[in-house]
């Protein structure tokens, strides 16, 4: 099943790319479906039928949707979708007709499946996701429910802040230390990379070496899950607004500054590592705190990022000098001192009042 619905998302996507090359519009997921229907009658690629219809027209409908995404100006970050490979994110996902008996699930053409269930299943089953990770086969199922309107949150407001050499700090002056790999994962990481790249392709040790890089890199992805889950039920629960600055818009330099390193060098790559790890970190945690605030009767606002590193959170003043330093923050006009990402999530947080205010005059 993933890899018929690979297929079909690769040969959609050849299409539309060389379409696209062409000047030509691209096939969206109505006549893609039509387009499928003749695949799986042809000689040629009638071993498409072999799996489930609708998990397949599902890989077409995620494909229409990232085509869509990539050429939409409010979503600046992303890129076109990529070929999917053998191993990489393999996944399929079934619409409809999913069962759950104690620990068994029924998949459409695939059958009663034993599997291990990691917590109850309240609600009406809508949807399952089916996903290849490194260990094994999981399963996600997807349900509905009504919920009761939550209580209007009794907690307080705070600004937001990525900070630079932290992950982040808050107006309230928390100062969360940065979210990284373990120093064991990187050096294992490091070599069995290294190791990897002496290895012949196509040899049975490279493939053992690619399994264990993917276990690891499973791992670490999880040590972060765990680490963003925990700090945003924490938030979610002690505040009612929390502020943060949108960071799919505007620049991303300030991001970059102040990890300037020997390019090649040891702590070059473990910086590098840590960066990604912390960049992917970022929009899970906002994801996080949208849903976690909105079940608790909180609110999560996105302001504009514009030089909230420069700005002065007692006086106003905005200036390059008052960064001395990357963390020390010290305003040249009225002299108020403190941790530069403090300011700037105090800076955050008044930046709710434009937003606010444009809401109340528009
Ligand atoms: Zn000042």
């Amino acid at each position: 099943m993933v890899g018929h619905a690979r297929f079909v998302w690769n040969k959609a996507l050849r299409l539309n790319l060389d379409r696209l090359a062409q000047g030509l519009p691209i096939v969206r997921y109505n006549d893609l479906c039509g387009l499928l229907r003749l695949w799986k009658q042809s000689e040629e690629y009638g071993f498409l039928a072999e799996a489930n219809a609708q998990a397949l027209q599902q890989k077409l409908r995620d494909l229409d949707r990232a085509l869509t995404d990539a050429f939409d100006p409010a979503q600046r970050m992303k890129r076109l979708p990529r070929f999917k490979k053998r191993g990489e994110g393999d996944s399929f996902r079934l619409p409809q007709n999913v069962k759950v008996e104690n620990s068994h699930v029924f998949l459409p053409k695939i059958g009663w499946v034993c599997f291990f269930k990691s917590r109850d299943i309240i609600g009406a089953i809508k949807q399952a996701t089916v996903i290849r990770e490194a260990d094994g086969w999981y399963v996600s199922i997807q349900t509905e429910q009504e919920i009761s309107e939550p209580e209007l949150h009794a907690g307080t407001a705070i600004g937001v802040d990525r900070g630079v050499a932290v992950f982040a700090a808050t107006s309230e002056g928390e100062i969360v230390e940065p979210l990284s790999a373990g120093a064991r994962e990187r050096r294992r990481l490091a070599r069995l990379q290294s190791k990897l790249a002496r290895q012949r392709k196509g040899s049975k040790n490279r493939a053992k070496t690619k399994a264990k890089i993917a276990r690891l890199h499973q791992r670490i992805r999880r040590q972060r899950e765990d680490f963003l889950h925990k700090l945003s039920t924490r938030w979610s629960k002690s505040h009612a607004l929390i502020v943060l600055e949108d960071l799919r818009i505007g620049n991303m330099t300030r991001s970059a500054k102040g990890t300037v390193e020997n390019p090649g060098s040891r702590v070059s790559q473990k910086a590098g590592l840590n960066r990604a790890i912390l960049d992917q970190g970022w929009g899970e945690f906002a994801r996080m705190l949208d849903y976690k605030l909105a079940e608790c009767g909180g609110h999560l606002l996105l302001v504009p990022p514009q030089r909230s590193s420069q700005e002065c959170s007692k006086c106003g003043h905005v200036a390059a000098e008052n960064r001395p330093t990357r963390d020390l923050f010290r305003c040249v006009a009225c002299g108020h001192t403190g941790h530069a990402d403090v300011n700037a999530a105090k800076i955050v947080l008044r930046r709710r009042l434009w937003i606010m205010g444009n809401q109340l005059a528009s």
